[in-house]
């Protein structure tokens, strides 16, 4: 028997096939899991289904999550939507982030008041509201929330800027949100991915240079592919990490503890 046979839950995030939150869907799917989407707009569902069509799901919402609570399309209305079509769910994984490009480069002390909420409100709140929303869904049998993470939270990485916030703010909500669900069997974990080439990925400037960096440097010597991304997921939504919660989870090679590296890791 499969780990995920008889578990439902919402991915939010497929761009495309290099998204993160695709090599996920992926190692949950070909695990058994039952799967809906959400898409930010229009121009995500256009590639957004061909890809759900491999993997015979057809449960999908448009969701945009800067959208405040009650406007259409908002975190709560596609909650209330895909409540009219399943009464419980097991796992959410939140894939998605959003800061200006232009302020991914230079120096972080300029970054905007402007784009600094906006990139809180939607790489790190969302989170929050994404936890409220599930727990009606999750109230009988418990379940797993589960969002992506960088580095960048922990330590400075180049032109990460306001996003390295937005993710510490992500990482710190993961520790309260886990002590306020625990007693409802929520657990709500994050994985830290190291650097993946995604569209997101590619809007921060230099990511080349950081790509090369965490390869050299890594103890393994490579960073994460997707299903590596997606097996990780696998545990933290499933019943093998059933002990596990407000945990941050590095697939990164092991790249976060490395201080120093060797001189010749960097010829
Ligand atoms: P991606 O470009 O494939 O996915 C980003 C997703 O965010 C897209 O699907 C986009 O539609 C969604 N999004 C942005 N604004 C949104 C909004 N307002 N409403 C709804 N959706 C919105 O990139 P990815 O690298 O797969 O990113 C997924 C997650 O992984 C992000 O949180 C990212 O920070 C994180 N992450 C990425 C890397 C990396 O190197 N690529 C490393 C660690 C963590």
């Amino acid at each position: 028997m499969s780990i995920m046979n008889g578990k439902k839950g919402l991915i939010m995030g497929v761009a495309n096939e290099r998204s993160i939150a695709w090599g996920i869907a992926k190692a949950l799917s070909e695990n058994g899991a039952q799967l809906a989407f959400s898409y930010q707009n229009e121009d995500f569902k256009k590639r957004l289904i061909p890809l759900m069509n491999t993997i015979k799901s057809v449960n999908y919402y448009e969701c945009d999550v800067s959208k405040p609570s009650g406007e259409l399309n908002s975190i709560e209305n596609m909650f209330e939507k895909l409540t009219k079509v399943w009464d419980e769910i097991d796992f959410v994984v939140h894939a998605l982030a959003y800061s200006d490009k232009e302020e991914l480069k230079g120096k972080y002390v300029n970054c905007s008041r402007e784009n600094f909420l906006n990139s809180l409100d939607i790489s790190a709140f969302s989170f929050t509201r994404i936890a409220k929303s599930s727990l009606p869904l999750m109230s009988l049998k418990g379940g797993s929330l589960l969002t992506l993470s960088y580095l960048g939270a922990e330590r400075t990485t180049p032109n990460y800027n306001v996003m390295g916030v937005a993710k510490s703010a992500l990482e710190a909500s993961i520790k309260y949100l886990a002590m306020d669900l625990g007693k409802n069997n929520i657990r709500v974990n994050a994985l830290s991915a190291g650097p993946v080439k995604t569209l997101a990925g590619a809007a921060i400037s230099g990511a080349r240079h950081v790509f090369r960096y965490s390869e050299d440097v890594a103890p393994l010597k490579f960073n994460p592919q997707l299903n590596e991304v997606g097996n990780a997921a696998l545990y933290l939504t499933s019943e093998l990490s059933s002990g596990v919660t407000g945990n941050v989870h590095h697939v990164d090679g092991g790249l976060h503890s490395v201080a120093i590296p060797k001189q010749e890791d960097l010829e």
